[in-house]
């Protein structure tokens, strides 16, 4: 008998995936986690069986929140990550040796737990000691945060269930707080091709850049999230990810990435029509 994981992209599409064994499921105060192991993309980690995470594709989101701000800003020091429990995000900044700190704040401590077990590849810096791991709601660890952190990576859920209060103006306000001078937020932004997703994205971004006075969006693409084509926001009080993009600074740091590199960041900002006609008009 053939086992198939499905995800509903909307009511009229759907994504699945050959499955050859259902390795875990569990259910915490917060959402079911499963980890299935899939013939072509290797071991798939899903939340209220939405993917989070596969084996096979997930350097490329994890490079692109990741690399666009470092590269921009060669002084981060100070790092707060929200959401992120793969462990992904965290691996990759582990790569900088000129980051002092990280906070990272997950909610769902069984995230964190099921990575390390099952994706050791994933999960492989979450006890650095340069880490300091919260299992709390990001949503009230920003608040009165004043000037702490050079970067805030927003590394969360669909905006839905717990991850719904990452996307507004209130939570954003309070990263702009928490931010310093040359302080950078990147998010994961969803999508355009669905017009669920597209609207998740004009409502995020709209709020984002009524508080940042750099408000851009970029794109990278996912194979397994949905339609494969994604987008990040990149927001910050000066620092601009192309004028201030330091190339030749980063290449000397010979960081060792799968996806990312400085042209690919620059191509990454330059987005098709519709995506640009979407985010600038608000038009679905
Ligand atoms: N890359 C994935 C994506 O784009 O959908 C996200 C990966 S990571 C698994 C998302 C994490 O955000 C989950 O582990 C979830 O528990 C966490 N999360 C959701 N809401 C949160 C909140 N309010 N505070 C902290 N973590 C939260």
């Amino acid at each position: 008998m053939e086992l198939w994981y499905t995800e509903e992209h909307t009511e009229n599409v759907k994504f699945s995936m050959k499955v050859k064994e259902h390795i875990y499921s569990g259910k915490s105060d917060y959402q079911k986690v499963d980890v299935l192991d899939t013939y072509e993309f290797g071991k798939l980690l899903t939340l209220d069986g939405l993917v989070m995470v596969t084996e096979k594709d997930e350097f490329i989101y994890h490079d692109m929140i990741v690399h666009v701000p470092m590269a921009v800003n060669p002084a981060i020091k100070n790092v707060l990550v929200i959401g992120g429990g793969d462990g992904g995000t965290v691996r990759e900044l582990m790569k900088y040796k000129s980051i002092e700190h990280v906070d990272m704040v997950e909610i769902d401590k069984m995230v964190c737990d099921v990575s390390k077990e099952y994706f050791p590849t994933i999960s492989c810096e979450l006890d650095n000691e340069r880490v300091s791991l919260y299992y709390e709601d990001g949503i009230k660890f920003i608040k009165n945060k004043v000037n702490k952190y050079d970067l805030i990576i927003v590394d969360s859920t669909d905006p839905i269930g717990p991850g719904e209060g990452l996307f507004t103006k209130e939570f954003y306000s309070d990263c702009y707080q928490a931010l310093s001078d040359n302080g950078i937020l990147t998010n994961q932004s969803e999508g355009v091709i669905y017009n669920d997703l597209a609207k998740e994205l004009i409502r995020s971004h709209s709020k984002i850049k009524d508080i940042f006075p750099i408000s851009k969006i970029y794109q990278g693409s996912i194979p397994t999230y949905p339609t494969g084509y994604w987008l990040f926001g990149f927001a910050s009080k000066k620092l601009d990810p192309l004028k201030d993009l330091d190339h030749k600074a980063w290449e000397q740091l010979s960081i060792q990435t799968k996806y990312y590199n400085t042209d690919l960041h620059k191509g990454a900002f330059y987005l098709p029509n519709h995506v640009k006609e979407i985010i600038e008009n608000g038009n679905v």
